[in-house]
């Protein structure tokens, strides 16, 4: 029997949901319920965000190395329990063992790491007197609480983009985690109570999103609302923020193009594209999705790929040598064929994978890694968001042709350019509209550098310092040094007498 769980994190208590409804957690491999639990009501969400407002009071004024060195005892503790997450991660998303090992959990310390020592560099304009009686300086400080919202694809990953820069800061948060997978951010906000970081910064709603997630970013003591999923929701969720005049930061969906010019090492582009995108089951919001290539290479690019993507191990999750495991749900697995169904009515042609797999288990969200080819550039399989392990490619002639069809959506999160011409890179890098180009590799992220948008893929930064734009407001604090009772600029009103 499954685990009944308290899903709830408010003020440093577990608690149940209030709302009547139950949930389960269901793992996408053979579909058995992984853990029971009641979701959030309005009710749970007003009972976090009083938490957060309480705990932020203390904790905005702790000093940047007291917020570090929690955020280094949390490194330590994830550190020590980095398999059990992995398992759990692996558990709840059906995300092959080696990616949660490798990659989600890994990065998500790094993450931790990161923010540590950047909670001590927050930057600002160096204090002047600019009218030369006054001195002008720029305060730094937390927005407040921040209402989060995630997804279910990196659960893990995307809960600490969304705590980190905003604890890191001062901020308190009250994060709503996908109620599909819940489980490892659970564990963080326990482990960041464990690491000394007070009850109430760190809460957790598991709720339904139009009930618990719209009452979050529409509570009026939230000061600023970061989400990340996909884009009509987040629509939905900037429209009622934006209504309550919060701060908003928008990580939406991608359909990142992977441009691979003649010149290109065609190993190295073939290899990219079937890891690009077949990570994560093709669940990533940056995974390569429309490969255009330059005639020249487009036949051998096609057959290198559709042979390569032919031998992807597909199978049990917590096998250390699976490739692909199952989509999030069978309701993912559906989308994907309908989207593959659509495509071949509309006159693309499936060159390898486009169906369910008939080696694995019935009751698992499988789907085969596949490539599409002959399909229009306004086709839907070509413009939209599929979020399944599939690749659409695409023939160009000149390199204007190659960046025009590659900015031709309405996306904007991310892109690759795979060339060994140094002007042709640069160019790529300058043309392509999108948060990240990456030159002769597609996927890898790091704390350091920033992750976010633009166009429909949403506005705003998670990592690297530029995150901190995000959750401090910068004041001006002026202070008048002439020590005069009748200031000189008060002639613009008592200047005859
Ligand atoms: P989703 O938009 O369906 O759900 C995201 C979150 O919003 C979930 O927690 C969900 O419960 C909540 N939600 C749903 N309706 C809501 C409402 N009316 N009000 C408030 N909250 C609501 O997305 P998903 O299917 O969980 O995730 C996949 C999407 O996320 C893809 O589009 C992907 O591209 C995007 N994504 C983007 C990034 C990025 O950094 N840009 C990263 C990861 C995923």
């Amino acid at each position: 029997m499954a685990e009944r769980i308290a899903a709830q994190r408010i003020g440093g208590v577990a608690a149940d949901g209030t709302s009547g409804d139950d949930f389960h957690v269901v793992n996408p491999a053979d579909g058995s319920v992984v853990a029971t639990l009641e979701l959030a009501s309005p009710v749970d969400v007003d009972a976090a965000v009083e938490a957060a407002v309480q705990a932020q009071k203390e904790w905005g004024s702790a000093t940047p190395a007291e917020r570090s060195a929690a955020l280094h005892r949390l490194a330590g503790i994830l550190e020590a329990k980095a398999e059990q997450y992995a398992q759990t991660e692996t558990l709840q998303t059906g995300k092959p063992i080696k990616l949660s090992r490798e990659f989600d959990v890994p990065g998500s310390i790094d993450n931790v790491a990161y923010f540590a020592g950047a909670a001590r560099h927050l930057q600002g304009s160096a204090a002047a007197e600019w009218d030369g009686a006054h001195t002008s300086m720029i305060r730094r400080e937390p927005v407040g609480v921040v209402g989060s919202i995630a997804p279910w694809n990196y659960p893990l990953q995307m809960a600490m983009w969304k705590i980190l820069p905003a604890i890191a800061a001062g901020n308190a948060i009250v994060l709503k985690p996908s109620e599909m997978t819940p489980l490892t951010t659970l564990m963080l906000a326990d482990d960041c109570l464990a690491a000394g970081i007070p009850a109430g910064v760190v809460n957790v709603i598991t709720g339904a999103g139009p009930v618990a997630g719209e009452a979050l970013v529409s509570h009026p003591k939230v000061g600023m609302v970061s989400f990340t999923g996909s884009t009509p929701v987040g629509r939905r969720v900037a429209s009622l923020a934006i209504d309550g005049l919060k701060r908003v930061h928008m990580e939406l969906g991608g359909k990142a193009p992977f441009v691979v010019f003649d010149d290109a090492d065609l190993e190295a582009a073939v290899h990219g594209a079937v890891a690009a995108s077949v990570i994560n089951g093709g669940q990533d919001c940056t995974a390569a999705t429309r490969a255009y290539v330059q005639r020249p290479l487009y036949d051998a690019f096609i057959a290198g790929v559709a042979e390569l993507m032919a031998s992807v191990r597909l199978g049990d999750p917590l096998n250390e040598h699976t490739d692909l495991g199952p989509l999030i749900s069978k309701r993912q697995q559906e989308r994907v064929r309908d989207f593959i169904e659509r495509a071949v009515a509309d006159g693309a042609r499936v060159a390898t994978g486009g169906r369910i797999p008939a080696t694995t288990p019935e009751a698992g969200a499988y789907f085969e890694p596949t490539l599409i080819i002959d399909a229009r550039q306004n086709s839907e399989i070509v413009q939209s968001e599929v979020f399944g392990p599939v690749l659409v490619a695409l023939p160009f002639d000149s390199d204007d042709e190659g960046l025009n069809l590659a900015n031709d959506t309405p996306y904007g999160l991310a892109a690759s350019a795979w060339t060994t011409d140094v002007v042709r890179a640069l160019r790529a890098s300058r043309e392509i509209t999108a948060g990240c180009v990456w030159i002769n590799d597609h996927i890898p992220i790091v704390s350091e550098m920033p992750h976010g948008g633009v166009k429909a893929s949403g506005f705003g930064k998670d990592m690297s310092p530029y995150s901190f734009e995000e959750y401090t407001i910068i004041k001006h604090v002026s202070i008048d040094t002439a020590g005069v009772a009748r200031k000189d600029w008060h002639r613009t009103i008592f200047g005859d007498r």
